[in-house]
């Protein structure tokens, strides 16, 4: 068996430890006599598995106690529908747009909300984040949305948006975990797993317990966060295996000193390979440096029709899924936690050969 190092965006590598551990629990999970894949939700094995997740969740991120989390299906492309639904239907929000993924919360937006887009940086081709003082915030807008990393651009905030009051939501799908957040600024986290938690299929809600009042009567139950947090996110049958793999991938972070463990090794493995882009007249990363993304990090080579080469080179050895969006072109190395560092200094070994042999 050879294992590749895998740069794909999402479904994205898990860590070697935590497939370990299922492929050891596969047939039998403690004792159960079955997979966790065949338990009942109900049952008090997967009870203590659910519960475990998301006591380690709360531990993690440090979730304060005002605090609900939701393990829910639909990706983040739900939540960009129930968050409006929910928290605004009819009323004022905004919206910043920083790239393709906050462009698509807006449209769902759009058709339940009034939306107010406080700031965009497509004039500058979404290849930075805004300033504080660029937001454009409307006086009554019930909340403030953003997405701190876009996943496709590869652009962050380096800070967490003043919104006074109002609540700020948060698209944290690709940058979730990948450091510690003050969860108090937030009035609803969410993230779809396949990126910085698990496998796909699961995603994850963290709501300020007052916003759950801000509901009307007349919402689906299955769309309504209220029906969840009644029933802790067993109204319905849950993705029980990849709330399990959640699970474990948790106490893996755990087992690696926690999030202030991941960000210092983050930051390492970012800067590594963005240094030797920037060290490089072959490869060009065009974020502003002040909001180069940690998780996801598009180049380009200075010759294009150089991109094919350069995959299957790649790919050929061991390392694979490095073709950029195609909004974006070039390439994209998606780095997240279970990325270890040995594949970022093998991709620095490869780019620097490849710029030798082809550049
Ligand atoms: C991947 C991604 C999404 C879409 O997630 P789904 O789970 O596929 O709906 C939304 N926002 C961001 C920032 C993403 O990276």
């Amino acid at each position: 068996m050879t294992r590749v190092y895998n740069f794909a965006a999402g479904p994205a590598v898990i860590p070697e430890d935590v497939l370990l551990q299922a492929r050891e629990e596969m047939l039998d999970w403690r004792g159960a006599g079955m997979s966790v894949m065949e338990m009942s939700h109900r049952g008090k094995e997967f009870m203590s598995i659910a519960q475990q997740a998301e006591a380690d969740l709360r531990e993690i991120l440090a979730i304060p106690d005002n605090y609900k989390v939701l393990f829910l299906q639909g990706g983040a492309s739900t939540q960009f529908a129930m968050i409006p639904m929910n928290l605004a239907a009819g009323a004022k929000t905004d919206y910043i747009n920083t790239g393709a993924w906050s462009k698509k919360a807006i449209a769902e937006a759009k058709l339940l909300t009034k939306v107010n887009v406080a700031a965009s940086t497509e004039d500058s081709k979404f290849t930075r984040a805004p300033e504080q003082e660029e937001l454009k915030l409307h006086a009554g807008s019930v909340y403030v949305h953003y997405t701190p990393n876009e996943t496709i651009g590869g652009v962050e905030f380096s800070y967490v948006p003043e919104t006074g009051k109002v609540p700020l939501i948060a698209d944290m799908s690709s940058t979730i975990l990948s450091r510690p957040i003050d969860v108090s600024r937030y009035g609803v986290i969410y993230a779809g797993a396949q990126k910085n938690i698990g496998p796909a299929g699961l995603t994850v809600v963290i709501i300020r317990e007052d916003l759950l009042e801000r509901a009307g009567d007349n919402l689906p139950a299955m769309l309504n966060y209220k029906t969840h947090v009644e029933n802790e996110s067993m109204y319905n049958t849950p993705p029980t295996y990849a709330w399990y793999i959640a699970g474990l991938v948790f106490q893996w972070l755990k087992r690696k000193g926690g999030l202030t463990a991941m960000a210092e090794i983050n930051m390492r493995k970012a800067g590594k390979l963005y240094a030797a882009i920037d060290n490089s007249a072959f490869y060009h990363n065009s974020v502003e440096r002040g909001s180069r993304s940690w998780m996801n990090v598009p180049f380009t080579l200075a010759n294009a029709d150089l991109d094919a080469a350069f995959l299957s080179e790649a790919k050929a050895a061991g390392l694979v899924e490095l073709k950029g969006h195609r909004s974006v072109g070039g390439m994209r190395a998606s780095i997240y936690n279970a990325m270890p560092e040995e594949g970022i200094d093998a991709l620095i070994a490869f780019m620097a050969d490849f710029e030798k042999h082809r550049g």
